[in-house]
């Protein structure tokens, strides 16, 4: 499973989240999308962490994104403050949350700077930030990746739909939920939508679900299209889903990085493998507040939640 050798670099927020749900509720706690997804990458590659934080970041974060292998040679620290958002679940349905502010602070300034060692990274994530940003951190990388995975969210899709559609071209694998990716192609039906980015240039494309787990359209090796639907991993209690959709991204893009193959060489056996690791990552993510149950899993503990998953989708 975990291939220190190989690495993946992801661009994104790292942030202070402030979160209620009905278990109760965090001031200040570490996330971000870049957070989320290096620490679940990290069970299966090295991450390196593209992103900016203020002086108010807590030593400790650093020191635990350090324990776990996580190279921060690209964390730009500034003056002034942290990224902040603060979240608030429905106490009846956890598919419901508002945002109830965000403070970009020295978020709002971030350039991406890759230095010569990040250009030479196998696998990139642009996390969800805006498009423009993306496409900087691309042009930065020169030649291209072996794979490229990108997020968005309705933001982006609302006031940067051009910048999108010219960055998805550019991209391998693309993350969305399916509100959003109906929002973007303009689409009802799944399948015909994925199909019409397809169309752009991806060979994946991933309808995230939430607690209804996903749908994978790809073209794999032999250049034939694949469906796949995949359930959540069904996990009681559910504390706080926030970071679930990036630590899915984390394990699902980790497993790929730890294989080494270029897009074009993914089975679809490799990419269904890679989607039950994201599940079950994000199953960890929504087990606590923040990075809590995260940071403490085990490698045993993924292993046996993989053949729990394979349990519960076999007929035998
Ligand atoms: P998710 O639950 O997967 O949507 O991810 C939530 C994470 O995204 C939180 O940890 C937030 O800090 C981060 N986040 C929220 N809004 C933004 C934004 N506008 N740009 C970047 N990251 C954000």
């Amino acid at each position: 499973m975990l291939n220190t050798n190989n690495k993946i670099l992801v661009v994104g927020s790292v942030a202070y989240d402030s979160v209620e749900t009905h278990a109760g509720k965090r001031v200040d706690a570490l996330g971000g999308s870049a957070s989320y997804f290096a620490i679940a990458a990290s069970y299966f590659a090295t991450p390196t962490v593209v992103a900016v934080v203020g002086e108010d970041f807590d030593r400790t974060h650093i020191e635990f994104f350090e324990s776990r292998n996580i190279d921060l040679s690209g964390l730009q620290i500034k003056s002034g403050a942290t990224f902040r958002w603060v979240g608030k679940y429905d106490p009846n349905n956890l598919n419901y949350r508002e945002t109830i502010d965000t403070q970009l602070n020295v978020f709002a300034e971030f350039k991406p700077k890759l230095g010569a060692e990040h250009k030479s990274i196998d696998v990139f994530f642009l996390a969800n930030i805006q498009p423009a940003l993306q496409m900087e951190v691309l042009k930065q990388a020169g030649s291209k990746p072996k794979i490229v995975a990108m997020d968005s969210m309705n933001l982006w899709i609302e006031n940067n739909k051009d910048d999108l559609l010219k960055l998805i071209p550019k991209t391998d694998i693309l993350f969305l939920d399916e509100t959003e990716l109906r929002q973007l192609t303009g689409m009802k039906n799944l399948i015909e939508a994925s199909k019409s980015i397809i169309d752009l240039g991806p060979r994946v494309v991933i309808v995230k679900k939430g607690e209804h787990g996903l749908l994978m359209i790809s073209i794999d090796v032999e250049n034939s299209f694949s469906l796949f639907a995949c359930p959540a991993l069904p996990v009681d209690p559910v504390i706080d889903p926030t970071g679930a959709g990036d630590s899915f991204a984390g394990g699902f893009m980790g497993h790929l990085a730890s294989i080494g193959k270029n897009i074009s060489e993914l089975s679809s056996q490799d990419l269904r493998k890679a989607a039950v690791y994201g599940t079950i990552m994000g199953s960890f993510t929504v087990q606590g507040f923040s990075i809590e149950k995260l940071k403490i899993v085990s490698d045993n503990q993924i292993e046996n939640r993989y053949n729990e998953f394979v349990n519960l989708t076999t007929i035998s």
